[in-house]
């Protein structure tokens, strides 16, 4: 996707399609996320919010694999969460306090009103055939008050045949059809008290993919941030156990957190790795395991591999 930007009074075009920017005065710039420069990054996504866009970076590898397709779409039906879990990597990921991250900010139009728009126009959005979109990165999209511009998208766009990925702590679709995810990182009482006090506990949400599934729909779960023994000391067979139904699980380690970059917390990572990647063989289970837990369990210097090779045994490793 090309944009166009006011930057120091004068219109700049951005690139928004790879990790490098390349501003039209000929100086790339790099982002951790969405592949824009740091201070535009709210400014462009507030542009997007509630249309259809693709994902970059490390939401991409997320859409990718939940939505088994190379070119997914995504929509963000809003920008900021008030669920607050202690581990939330959305002020990070916008660039902005906690504080600002709970105050929800919403789109201009509904989201169905401005993605039928889009859709209407071309089935190409930013270059690809739209086959499939997440629902959301930037946001919980089950939150009270955007449920209501949810579900209407994802009834639209089912009746489009196209595919819908959705995830969420509190609840899934009531659209036939959808891809529903749940994050659960762990089934202990006194985690949830401590990192999602004000998500429904682990064991609700566990309920409510299981009603889902029993229901005929597809379920998924993420397991991430799945904490190491410094940060949570869990047996992660507990959790997978009580995930056997599922037709897709993910794994990502925790990050931006000390704890879980020590020697430790790699063995520990390992051991994690391994149990799940048998689980979900020995369940038949498809299942993904984030490329940045792969580096660090082992040990990959990303400067020193060429980024091509890395590609090439993840896709191995992950059985693509
Ligand atoms: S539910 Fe998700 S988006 Fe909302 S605060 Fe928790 S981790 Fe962040």
């Amino acid at each position: 996707m090309v944009v166009w930007l006011r930057n120091n009074g004068r219109y700049k075009e951005y690139r928004h399609e790879s990790r490098e920017d390349v501003c039209r005065d000929g100086a790339p710039r790099r982002s951790n996320m969405g592949g824009l420069p740091r201070h535009l990054t709210f400014e462009v996504e507030s542009k997007v919010l509630g249309q259809l866009y693709r994902p970059s970076g490390k939401a991409l590898e997320q859409a990718r694999a939940v939505l088994e397709l190379e070119d997914p779409h995504a929509v963000n039906v809003a920008w900021g969460c008030n669920i607050g879990c202690g581990y939330c990597y959305g002020p990070r990921f916008s660039r902005q306090t906690r504080e600002n991250w709970m105050t929800i900010r919403y789109p201009e139009k509904e989201p169905l009103e401005l993605v039928y728009r889009q859709l209407t126009k071309s089935s190409v959005v930013d270059g690809a055939e739209v086959k499939g979109v997440f629902i959301s990165f930037m946001t919980d999209p089950y939150l009270p008050q955007i449920r209501r511009w949810t579900e209407p998208l994802i009834k639209y766009l089912r009746e489009e045949e196209i595919r819908v990925a959705t995830s969420s702590k509190l609840e899934v679709s009531e659209v036939p059809g959808v891809r529903n995810g749940m994050t659960i990182v762990s089934l202990d009482r006194s985690f949830w008290e401590m990192y999602e006090p004000n998500a429904p506990s682990p064991i609700s949400r566990l309920m409510e993919l299981r009603k889902a599934h029993y229901e005929g729909e597809y379920t998924w779960a993420s397991i991430e941030p799945c904490p190491c023994g410094g940060i949570w000391s869990q047996d992660i067979r507990d959790l997978l156990n009580c995930l056997f139904f599922v037709d897709f699980l993910i794994l990502g380690k925790w990050n931006y957190d000390p704890r879980a970059g020590t020697d430790e917390a790699r063995e520990d990572y390992g051991r994690t790795v391994a149990t799940f990647r048998d689980f979900c063989k020995k369940h038949g289970i498809r299942h993904y395991i984030k490329s940045e837990t792969l580096d660090f369990i082992e040990g990959v210097d990303k400067k020193e591999v060429g980024r091509a090779r890395i590609d090439f045994r993840r896709k191995k490793v992950n059985g693509l």
